[in-house]
C-alpha cells in the first residue's frame, strides 16, 4: 500500500480545513471499502482525514420524517426503532448487505460511496478500466460480465452499483445532506449517484471537498407496506445479482395509489423503476398487472454475454417484491 498522511478531526469545520490544506485527500469513516481499495492499489490518496469522531451519530425525528447522521453505523440504523417501524424496507435492505462485522463498522454516509465490485476495477493488472483509468477501455464488455449492468449502461462502463441500502433509499426518495467549501446543500437521492455516460470515473454528483452529514427520510405514511428482496448467488455475504425495494400505497379497494420501486444489481446507480411504477397505478396486485409492469420496466434492458439471465430474474423479483409488500400492514 502506498504510504499516506493521517489526521483525525473533531468538527466539520476542522474537516473542511484539513481537506482544503491537503493534497489528494480522502475522508474516511468506517473505511470498509476505501481501505480495501487502498490495499489493492486502486485508490492511492496522499492524505486520509478521519471523520469518524464528528458529532454525526444521531437518529432523530424531523419534520415528520427521520434524519440519520452520516456516521451512524449500518447496524445501529437497521436496528433503530424509528427505522424498523416506519421504514422497514430500509432496515431489511441494510441487514441483507455485507456481514455483521462489516455493518458494525460501515457508516451510513460511507455506504452511499461504495464503489462497484466489478472484478476488473479491483485488479490493476487489468489495464482496461475507464472507471480506474479514464480512456483506457472497459475489459468487462468483452470479458466476464455476469454481475454487470443491463439498464442504463454506457459505452464506457457497464459496472453496477453494489449497495443494498441505497436501493431502499432510492425507493423512499431520501435526501442527502452535504457540507463543503461552498456551504451546505441537499441532493435528492435520484440526483446523488450517476449513470456512467462519458465520465465513468465519477460515481456521484458530490463536488470536491463535500462531506455527507446526514440522510433525510421524508414523512411517508404508507412506508410500512414495503419489502426488500435480494437475489444473490449464496444466502450470506454476497452482492445482489438483482434486488428490489418496493413500497406500496393501496386504496380501500386494494388498488395501487402509488408504487415506489427501485432495483439494485442492474445499473450503475440504484435504478428507480418509473415505468413499472406508472403501470401499477390503479391496478390490483394481481399476476397479470404485476408481470405487465415488470415487462414494461425491463423492455429497455440491454444485456451482455453473461448476464441475460438478469432480465427475467429482475421481472420475477419485481413481481415477488410487490406481492410481498402488498401483504404487509400499512400501519
Ligand atoms: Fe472498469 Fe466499468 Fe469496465 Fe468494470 S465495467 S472494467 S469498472 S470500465
Amino acid at each position: 500500500m502506498k504510504s499516506f498522511h493521517y489526521v483525525r478531526v473533531k468538527t466539520v469545520d476542522e474537516a473542511m480545513s484539513a481537506y482544503s490544506n491537503s493534497s489528494d485527500p480522502r475522508f474516511i469513516g468506517g473505511g470498509t471499502n476505501l481501505l480495501d481499495l487502498m490495499k489493492m492499489g486502486v485508490e492511492t490518496p496522499s492524505h486520509l482525514i478521519d471523520v469518524s469522531r464528528l458529532p454525526l451519530h444521531s437518529i432523530e425525528e424531523r419534520e415528520g420524517g427521520v434524519r440519520i447522521g452520516a456516521l451512524v453505523s449500518n447496524t445501529d440504523a437497521a436496528n433503530h426503532e424509528l427505522i424498523r417501524t416506519r421504514y422497514p424496507v430500509l432496515s431489511e435492505a441494510i441487514l441483507s448487505g455485507a456481514s455483521q462485522q462489516l455493518r458494525n463498522m460501515a457508516t451510513m454516509g460511507g455506504n452511499l460511496l461504495q464503489r462497484t465490485r466489478c472484478y476488473y476495477f479491483y485488479d490493476p493488472s487489468y489495464t482496461e478500466c475507464n472507471k480506474r483509468t479514464p480512456g483506457s477501455g472497459c475489459a468487462a464488455k468483452e470479458g466476464v460480465n455476469r454481475i454487470h449492468a443491463i439498464l442504463g449502461a454506457g459505452t464506457e462502463c457497464i459496472a453496477t452499483h453494489p449497495s443494498d441500502m441505497c436501493v431502499a433509499l432510492a425507493a423512499l426518495d431520501a435526501v442527502v445532506r452535504v457540507t463543503g467549501p461552498k456551504g451546505e446543500r441537499s441532493l435528492p437521492f435520484h440526483g446523488f449517484h450517476r449513470l456512467p455516460g462519458n465520465t465513468p470515473q465519477l460515481d456521484t454528483n458530490l463536488l470536491a471537498g463535500e462531506l455527507i452529514t446526514a440522510i433525510d427520510l421524508p414523512a411517508l405514511a404508507y412506508a410500512r407496506r414495503s419489502h426488500y428482496l435480494k437475489v444473490r448467488e449464496r444466502s450470506s455475504y454476497a452482492f445482489a445479482l438483482v434486488s428490489v425495494a418496493a413500497v406500496l400505497d393501496l386504496d380501500s379497494d386494494a388498488k395501487v395509489r402509488q408504487a415506489r420501486i427501485a432495483l439494485g444489481g442492474v445499473a450503475h446507480m440504484p435504478w428507480r423503476a418509473r415505468t413499472a411504477e406508472k403501470l401499477m397505478i390503479g391496478e390490483k396486485i394481481e399476476p397479470k398487472a404485476l408481470r405487465n409492469a415488470a415487462n414494461g420496466e425491463l423492455a429497455a434492458a440491454r444485456p451482455y454475454r453473461d448476464n441475460a439471465f438478469k432480465v427475467e430474474l429482475a421481472k420475477r423479483a419485481i413481481v415477488r417484491a410487490l406481492t410481498t409488500a402488498a401483504a404487509q400492514e400499512a400501519a
